[in-house]
């Protein structure tokens, strides 16, 4: 058994949040690759490692001073050293890290001393190897990853050790330069690592007990969602919540390994777990409805010629609008008419223009627009083939007030979106959470 556990940065921000990820690590002796963010806020006034050492660079490229900075992330790594009596002498490496930020040091491997730092003190204090991220992540010479490459360096260091701590964040170009990823990035190299690995479970602990079913924001304390496929979570995720970034999903997703959403600082919970496919016996209260997430800020775009051929018109009006770079979201067609479902941010300040080429080209009866849209899905597996799921939430709308201007179900029915007035989102969303998850 080999699990691969990636701790975020609030994970990692402090002695005492060490303290839980050694308890964590060392309890199961198949979490055997561990993936370590920068450290992160120890509370909600606190800075993130990683946000601190962009601000240096910005001093240094703006010619100001940056050491009052350097002098805090210093501080923070000192104390989280000395809190756990550990003897990395890291006043030597954050000496050279000072004296190269002014010479030579590229933003990326800058920053990329965040998790670096954190993983070494981390490698110290569970007794386990340090494998530098730039010797084992490795890309291209635009970044795209090496799989190859990663798993043939990351099965020979477990051949050697049986326990690896590895940075998260970066890797290394062909060049052997540092390159960063995206903001969070450490979740993709826990998934990278597990993909490589064939692991057999991804764990990634963070400071949440797993997924919610809606956003806590407009839902008071909604459940975790105990196991959700990766196909919902996708939904989910276009829909609005903000879980996990694909990026990160995709390595293991690929090759179908379970991703496990954990908390450190609740280690008896058993999150959320992410699935290629949901086990038969996961029915929480039989539940149809897995998640609800939402977007606003869409329009209606309806076009309507008769007597035409409509396959032609909407031909020609998907081809305006990739023109324009603006993706239709949904489609629906009537007999002299069809509408489309576009993000207003999507549209920017174009819309005229779209209409104004729609004219031209198509000569419709008539374009309408209605603005202010919002989407709500209800993401579920078990709403397949079971009847009944879309009228109860039309019945709990209707029951409501609530208007539903659009509607939208995929044949694969993981998720029936209902298109409402935006000053009606909320109000959806906890409709609909209260009807099937309450
Ligand atoms: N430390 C990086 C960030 O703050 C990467 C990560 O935490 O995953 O974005």
């Amino acid at each position: 058994m080999l699990k691969v556990a990636k701790f975020g940065g609030s994970s990692v921000a402090s002695a005492e949040q060490f303290r839980k990820v050694k308890d964590i690590v060392l309890s199961d002796p198949s979490r055997k690759l561990v993936v370590v963010s920068a450290a992160g806020k120890r509370d909600s006034k606190d800075h993130k490692i990683t946000d601190l050492l962009y601000l240096c660079h910005a001093h240094i490229t703006y010619g100001v001073p940056c050491d009052d900075i350097f002098d805090r992330i210093r501080e923070r790594f000192i104390e989280i050293r000395d809190q756990l009596g550990l003897t990395f002498p890291i006043e030597k490496e954050l000496d050279a890290i000072r004296a190269k930020i002014s010479k030579d040091m590229s933003v990326d491997e800058l920053v990329s001393r965040g998790e670096y730092l954190t993983s070494k003190l981390m490698a110290e204090y569970l007794g386990y190897y340090f494998l530098d991220a730039s010797n084992c992540i490795y890309m291209d010479f635009d970044g795209k990853f090496q799989p190859r490459k990663i798993a043939e360096a990351l099965s020979g260091a477990l051949k050697e050790h049986s326990g690896i701590v590895i940075p998260g964040f970066y890797g290394s170009l062909p060049s052997g330069k540092v390159k960063v990823m995206s903001r969070g990035g450490s979740d993709i190299t826990g998934s990278l690592v597990a993909a490589a690995c064939d692991a057999d479970m991804y764990e990634n602990w963070t400071d949440v007990s797993g997924i919610l079913m809606a956003d806590p924001r407009i839902v008071e304390n909604p459940s975790p969602i105990s196991e959700i496929t990766f196909a919902e979570l996708r939904e989910l995720a276009y829909m609005g919540a903000s879980v996990l970034h694909e990026d990160s999903v995709a390595p293991v997703k690929e090759v179908g390994i379970p991703l496990n959403i954990r908390n450190t600082n609740d280690p008896s919970h058993p999150g959320t777990m992410i699935v290629d496919k949901a086990s038969e016996s996961d029915d929480v209260n039989d539940r149809f409805i897995t998640g609800i997430s939402g977007k606003r800020n869409f329009i209606i775009l309806t076009v309507s010629r008769r007597l035409n051929n409509s396959n032609e018109t909407l031909r020609d009006v998907l081809e305006i609008l990739d023109r324009h770079k603006v993706q239709a979201e949904h489609i629906s067609m009537g007999i002299d008419q069809f509408a489309l479902v576009l993000s207003q941010a999507s549209i920017g300040d174009s819309l005229y223009e779209i209409i104004g080429d729609i004219k031209t080209k198509c000569s419709p009866d008539d374009v309408e627009i209605q603005d202010n849209i919002a989407l709500v899905a209800a993401v579920g597996r078990k709403m397949i083939f079971r009847p009944g799921i879309s009228g109860k939430v039309f019945n709990a709308l209707g029951k409501e007030g609530i208007n539903i201007r659009t509607i939208a179900q995929g044949s694969d029915e993981l998720a029936i979106i209902v298109g409402v007035d935006n000053s009606q989102f909320e109000n959806t969303i906890r409709i609909l959470y209260h009807s099937f998850a309450g």
